[in-house]
C-alpha cells in the first residue's frame, strides 16, 4: 500500500480534530469527509489552506463552506445510500462531491456561470458522474425531476422557497439556512405523512440566496 500524502493526513486530522469533537458521528458522512479531496475544490494557491477550519473564498465573491458545516448540513439529511438529492448553490462543488459519494444522484444548481464550468472540471477530474448540473435560479427548484429525497440549500434566504417544499419527497428532508443577510438559522424541515416540522440546528452565516424566492439582489 502507498504511504497516505499529506494531503490525507490533512484531511484525517480534520474530520478527527473539527468533526468529530463537534458531535459529527453519521458513518456514511465521515467516510464522504475522509474521501473527498477538498483542497482540489479551491484554487491552487489556497489548496494548502483547504483542510482548515474556516470557509475559503472561491471567486465571484462566494464561499466553500468551513468543512464542519458541510458535514453537520450532510448528517442532516441522514443519506442512507438510495437517494436524489437537489442541491442549490453549487459554488465550489465541494458540496456536491460530498453528497455524491453517500446517495444514488445529486442534481446541483448554480447561478454563476464562472463558477458552474470550474466545479465540472473537478467532477469529471474525479470521475464523480453521479452529478448532474445546471445554471438557474435554484429557488424554483428543479421541477422535472422532482420529487427529491433530500434538498440541500447553500446560500442563506429570507424564508423556505415554496417551490422546495412542494419538491421535496414525502418522507425527505431540507436543510436550509434562514435568516437575515448576517446571520441564520440553519433550519431542518421534515416532510413525513403529509406534515411538516421545522427546527433549527444551529446557527451560521451563508451568502446570499438570491432569486424569486431568495433575495432580490
Ligand atoms: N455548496 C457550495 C457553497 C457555495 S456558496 C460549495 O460547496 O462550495 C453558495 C452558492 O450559492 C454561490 O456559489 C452562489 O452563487 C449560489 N447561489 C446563490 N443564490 C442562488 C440561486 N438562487 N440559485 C443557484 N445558486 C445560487
Amino acid at each position: 500500500m502507498s504511504s497516505p500524502s499529506p494531503w490525507d493526513i490533512n484531511r484525517e486530522r480534520m474530520v478527527e480534530e473539527q468533526l468529530i469533537p463537534r458531535g459529527i458521528h453519521d458513518e456514511a458522512t465521515l467516510r464522504a469527509m475522509r474521501t473527498v479531496p477538498r483542497h482540489l475544490f479551491v484554487d491552487d494557491a489556497m489548496a494548502s489552506a483547504a483542510y482548515g477550519d474556516h470557509p475559503l473564498p472561491i471567486g465571484s465573491g462566494q464561499t466553500i463552506s468551513q468543512p464542519y458545516i458541510v458535514a453537520l448540513m450532510t448528517q442532516a439529511l441522514a443519506l442512507k445510500g438510495h437517494e436524489r438529492v437537489l442541491e442549490i448553490g453549487t459554488g465550489s462543488g465541494y458540496q456536491a462531491a460530498v453528497l455524491s459519494r453517500i446517495c444514488r444522484k445529486v442534481y446541483t444548481i448554480e447561478r454563476i456561470d464562472a463558477l458552474l464550468v470550474r466545479a465540472r472540471k473537478v467532477f469529471d477530474r474525479l470521475h464523480y458522474h453521479n452529478i448532474i448540473s445546471r445554471i438557474d435560479d435554484g429557488t424554483a427548484g428543479w421541477p422535472d425531476e422532482a420529487p427529491f429525497d433530500g434538498i440541500l440549500v447553500t446560500a442563506g434566504g429570507p424564508k423556505i422557497p415554496e417551490p422546495l417544499i412542494e419538491q421535496l419527497a414525502d418522507p425527505g428532508r431540507l436543510v436550509i439556512p434562514v435568516g437575515d443577510q448576517f446571520l441564520q438559522e440553519l433550519q431542518l424541515l421534515e416532510k413525513t405523512k403529509g406534515e411538516i416540522k421545522v427546527r433549527t440546528i444551529e446557527y451560521v452565516r451563508f451568502v446570499n440566496l438570491i432569486g424569486t424566492h431568495g433575495w432580490s439582489a
